[in-house]
């Protein structure tokens, strides 16, 4: 089978694989339909994390091909939607909404989502079918909840969005995106997205966004507090993970306000003295996006929300390198690859 791998930073590849089977008797084997590239590829891409020969992908849909003997809620042909991180979905960690944490934790897929067929642990907990076989167009909205739009959603519910409330979003990436898309459907009121790119500012505003601060770093921060009347947001998504985006998401947020941050922290070091006298609260880290598939499935499936319209470049799988070479350039804010 066909699968991409990253050779090294920069280099990455198609390579013909053996067609992973079943180890555990909980676990399922997929057949891809759709994966993408995800913003936390390009960490590795880019030299900042260690890569050799890795098989890449942690975001997709499919059909299952193939059970295990005590896979009981699945059946071959269903389609479905994964994760990011195989979960059982029942330990008490699951039970609270945390499944990102399960004890029983482990890769989404093995050894990668982008290639033909993968192998998913603990099948019963971690994918969800859909109620039939989707509409092609659906198929990118349903990728999405794998791991973006999740993404999104727990930042924005982690930043406690809702009615009444001003959410500032830092990131203009899929994530902060979806954070925009979260923040509408949970109620917020007003809805600030930092970007300084056009055509992401207009999928901001398509998505929800009712104003946009181009300004970073402590000016955007100053252009928050004037938006609020001099005392920040109430709920701040961060969803960038470096030094300087996860200080502005605590500088815009008011005394008492949220922030709920999902990019992946590098370097990141918080200073204590600053976040004692700043009187957040702050709640992130890998989201739990498996709490949340099954309510985003059927706002998909019922057309109320369209997160798929964050691809903007759809690419056979033969062609991934130039996938990974349009996000790193950000030509692309997210690739669809087809299998
Ligand atoms: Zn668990």
């Amino acid at each position: 089978m066909r699968a991409v791998v990253m050779v090294a930073p920069g280099d990455v590849r198609v390579d013909e694989t053996e067609r992973p089977r079943i180890v555990e008797p909980t676990d399922a084997i997929l057949k891809i339909t759709a994966a993408c590239i995800c913003g936390s590829d390009l960490w590795p891409y880019r030299g900042a994390d260690a890569v050799d020969h890795r098989p890449m992908g942690h975001e997709y849909v499919g059909v299952v091909a193939e059970i295990g003997s005590a896979v009981t809620t699945l059946a071959v042909g269903d389609f479905v939607v994964g994760t990011f991180i195989s979960s059982d979905n029942t330990c008490e960690i699951c039970q609270a909404g945390y499944q990102t944490h399960c004890v029983h934790r482990g890769p989404g897929a093995d050894p990668g989502a982008q290639a033909d067929y993968a192998r998913i642990p603990n099948a019963d907990g971690t994918l969800v079918a859909t109620p039939g076989v989707p509409d092609p167009e659906l198929i990118p909205s349903l990728l999405a909840a794998s791991d973006v739009l999740g993404t999104g959603w727990f930042a924005a519910v982690a930043a406690e969005a809702g009615p009444g409330r001003t959410v500032a979003v830092v990131g203009d990436g899929a994530v902060g995106l979806m954070g925009v898309l979260a923040a509408k459907q949970l109620g917020a009121e007003r809805i600030i997205a930092m970007s300084r790119h056009a055509d992401r500012q207009a999928l901001a505003r398509s998505f929800g966004a009712t104003d946009i601060v181009e300004e970073r770093g402590d000016a955007g921060v100053e252009r928050i507090k004037e938006l609020t009347g001099g005392l920040g947001a109430h709920s701040t998504i961060e969803a960038v993970g470096t030094q300087e985006s996860m200080m502005q998401a605590i500088h815009a947020t008011r005394a008492g306000g949220h922030v709920g941050y999902v990019g992946v922290s590098h370097d990141v070091a918080l200073p204590g003295r600053e976040l004692f006298y700043s009187g957040v609260h702050l709640h992130g880290g890998p989201a739990p996006v498996r709490r949340f598939l099954p309510e985003l499935i059927r706002l998909i499936w019922d057309r109320e929300i369209d997160p798929g319209k964050v691809f903007d470049l759809t690419l056979p799988i033969e062609d991934a390198a130039e996938g990974y070479r349009a996000m790193d350039e950000r030509r692309a804010t997210k690739v669809l690859l087809t299998l």
